[in-house]
C-alpha cells in the first residue's frame, strides 16, 4: 500500500502521483509550521478545497485522511500505523518546503520505517531542471526562459485512481490512530480552530468542481479576447485560477490542454495569438517558480544585490494609506479596496499598486508583500516574490530602478472610462471621468467641488521621482 501526502495537489484527477499498481491511502496534514504563514483568505480556500477533495474520494468510496501536527511525525508514524510500503507527494518548491521534504524523508528512515519515497511533479508543466541556461543554472531572463519552455513537449494529464484503487483508512488504521492523531470522517476543522480569523473578503468559491467551471468558461470564450482585454481590470477578462493553480484545485497540464483544445478551435490567427498569451502567464508561474527552487532567499533578500542596502523610507502613515486604499491615487486606492473586497487583484493594478508603494512612496517592498500575503486568497510565495520584487527593480527581469508606473497615465489607459475606478471607490461614483484619472492633479478646492468624500493625495506626483532614483543610484554605488 502507498501512502499519499496532498499538499498543493488537492484533486483526484491529472494527479501524476496517483495513478500506479498500488492501492492508495490518501492524507492531509495540517503543519503548524507552514500554518504559520497563513492567512484567513487562503485558509478559507483551503478548507474548501479539502472538503472537495474528501467528496472526491467519497465517490470512489474512500475517505480522505485529516491529520494535524508534524509531518515529520506523523508521516512515520502513519507509514508505520498503515504498514505501507512508499510513501509519495508532489514537488513543492519554496525552501520551507523543500527543506520539510528532505526533514520527512530523513525522519522516515530515522524511525526505521521501510518504504519507497517518491517526489512527483504535479505542480508545473516543467521542473527546473528540465530548463536550465546552458551553465545549467535558471533563467533569469524570461524571453529566453518562454522560449525554451514553450518550444518543449508537454505531458498530457493523468487520470483519476479508479474505485478500489483507494484505500479508506478506517479499514487500514485502528481506533487510537483514527480518534487521537486524525479527523478522519469527523467535519474538518473550522478557521478559529487553525487559529484564523473569518476573512474580511467574500473569497471565491474553491474545490475541483469551482475551478474546472472557470476553466470552461475561460476556454469557451474569454480566452478569445485575453489578448485585447487582460490588461484592463474592468473587462473581467482573465481566468481568476490562480488560487486553484496555487491549491491544485484543478491540474495545470489540463489548463495546458484546455489551451490545446481552444487553439485547435480558434477561427483565425488573433484568437490563436491570444491563447499563446495566456500560455505566456502559465509559464511566467513556471519561471518564477524555478527562481524560487534556485534561490530561495527570493522572499527575504533582495535577488539582484546592490552594492549597498537601499535606504527605503520609515512611513507608518504612508504604508496605512497605501494599506486602506486612501492614497488620493484612484487607481491605487481601487486595487487595494479591491484586495479587502474580493482577496484578489486584477495583475495590472497589483503592478500600479507595488510601483506606487515601492518607487512613490519608497517603502520597502517586504511590506507589501506581507500585506498581500495576508490578504490575497492566491498568495504564493514564488509568484508574490517575483511580482514585488519586479516592481521594486531587484528582482530577476525586473523593471530597471529609474522606471515608475504613472498612475494617472495608467488609469487612463487601462480604466478609460472609470468603470472599474467607480466600482472600487464609491466616493468617486458620480465624479466626471476626466476627473478620476487627473484627481492627484486637481487643486483643493475642484475636489471639494467633484468628490468631497474622497481623500486627496497624500504625495504630490512626480514630486518624490528623484529622490527613490538617488536612492537607488546611491545603493549601485553611482556617482
Ligand atoms: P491569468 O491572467 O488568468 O493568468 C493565468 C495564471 O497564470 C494565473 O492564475 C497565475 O497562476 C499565472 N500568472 C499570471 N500572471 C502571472 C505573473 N505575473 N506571475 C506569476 N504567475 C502569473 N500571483 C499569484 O498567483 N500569487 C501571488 O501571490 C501573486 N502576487 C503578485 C504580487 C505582485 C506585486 C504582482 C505584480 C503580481 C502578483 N501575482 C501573483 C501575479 C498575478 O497578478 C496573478 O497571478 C494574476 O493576477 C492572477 O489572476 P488570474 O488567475 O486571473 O490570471
Amino acid at each position: 500500500m502507498r501512502l499519499h501526502w496532498h499538499r498543493r495537489d488537492l484533486r483526484v484527477t491529472d494527479n501524476p502521483a496517483l495513478p500506479g499498481d498500488d492501492r492508495i491511502l490518501p492524507v492531509f496534514v495540517h503543519d503548524p509550521e507552514i500554518l504559520a504563514y497563513g492567512a484567513p483568505p487562503v485558509v478559507s480556500f483551503l478548507l474548501d478545497a479539502l472538503d472537495s477533495l474528501r467528496e472526491q474520494y467519497r465517490e470512489r468510496g474512500s475517505e480522505l485522511l485529516l491529520a494535524r501536527g508534524d509531518p515529520r511525525a506523523v508521516l512515520p508514524d502513519l507509514a508505520a500505523a498503515c504498514d505501507a510500503d512508499a510513501v509519495t507527494w508532489n514537488r513543492d518548491y519554496s525552501g520551507l518546503a523543500s527543506a520539510r521534504d528532505r526533514a520527512v524523508v530523513a525522519a522516515l528512515a530515522d524511525a526505521g520505517v521501510s518504504v519507497d519515497v517518491e517526489r512527483f511533479g504535479g505542480t508545473l508543466l516543467h521542473e527546473p531542471e528540465h530548463i536550465t541556461t546552458n551553465d545549467v543554472s535558471h533563467y533569469s531572463d524570461f524571453s529566453d526562459f518562454w522560449l525554451e519552455w514553450r518550444d518543449r513537449e508537454k505531458a498530457a494529464p493523468v487520470a483519476a485512481p479508479v474505485r478500489g484503487d483507494v484505500v479508506d483508512p478506517r479499514d487500514s488504521l485502528d481506533e487510537e490512530w483514527l480518534g487521537e492523531a486524525s479527523e478522519t470522517a469527523g467535519p474538518l476543522p473550522s478557521l478559529a480552530e487553525l487559529g484564523f480569523d473569518d476573512p474580511e473578503a467574500d473569497v471565491q468559491p474553491a474545490g475541483t468542481d469551482a475551478a474546472h467551471d472557470l476553466l470552461a468558461d475561460f476556454r469557451e470564450d474569454t480566452i478569445y479576447r485575453y489578448e485585447d482585454d487582460r490588461e484592463y481590470p474592468a473587462r473581467e477578462s482573465t481566468s481568476r485560477l490562480s488560487p486553484h493553480l496555487k491549491f491544485g484545485t484543478v491540474g495545470v497540464r489540463t489548463v495546458w490542454e484546455a489551451t490545446e483544445d481552444a487553439a485547435a478551435a480558434a477561427s483565425d490567427g488573433d484568437s490563436r495569438e491570444s491563447v499563446e498569451a495566456f500560455r505566456r502567464r502559465l509559464a511566467w508561474r513556471e519561471f518564477y517558480a524555478h527562481v524560487l527552487d534556485a534561490r530561495p532567499d527570493v522572499v527575504t533578500e533582495n535577488y539582484r544585490e546592490y552594492p549597498d542596502e537601499i535606504q527605503w523610507r520609515d512611513d507608518p502613515e504612508g504604508l496605512r494609506a497605501w494599506k486602506d486604499g486612501e492614497t488620493g491615487y484612484p487607481l491605487v486606492d481601487a486595487g487595494m479596496r479591491q484586495l479587502r473586497h474580493e482577496a484578489w487583484v486584477h495583475n495590472r493594478v497589483r503592478m500600479v499598486a507595488a510601483s506606487f508603494l515601492t518607487k512613490d512612496l519608497l517603502i520597502d517592498w517586504h511590506e507589501g508583500y506581507d500585506w498581500y500575503r495576508r490578504k490575497l486568497v492566491d498568495h504564493d510565495t514564488a509568484h508574490a516574490a517575483g511580482g514585488w520584487q519586479w516592481a521594486a527593480s531587484t528582482g530577476p527581469n525586473a523593471q530597471p530602478y529609474f522606471r515608475f508606473f504613472n498612475p494617472v497615465a495608467q488609469s487612463e489607459t487601462y480604466d478609460p472610462d472609470g468603470e472599474y475606478i467607480r466600482e472600487h471607490v464609491p466616493e468617486l461614483r458620480d465624479a466626471p471621468t476626466d476627473a478620476i484619472h487627473e484627481w492627484p492633479t486637481l487643486d483643493d478646492e475642484k475636489r471639494a467641488a467633484i468628490a468631497p468624500d474622497y481623500t486627496a493625495p497624500i504625495v504630490d506626483y512626480g514630486e518624490h521621482h528623484e529622490r527613490a532614483i538617488e536612492a537607488f543610484e546611491a545603493a549601485r554605488g553611482d556617482d
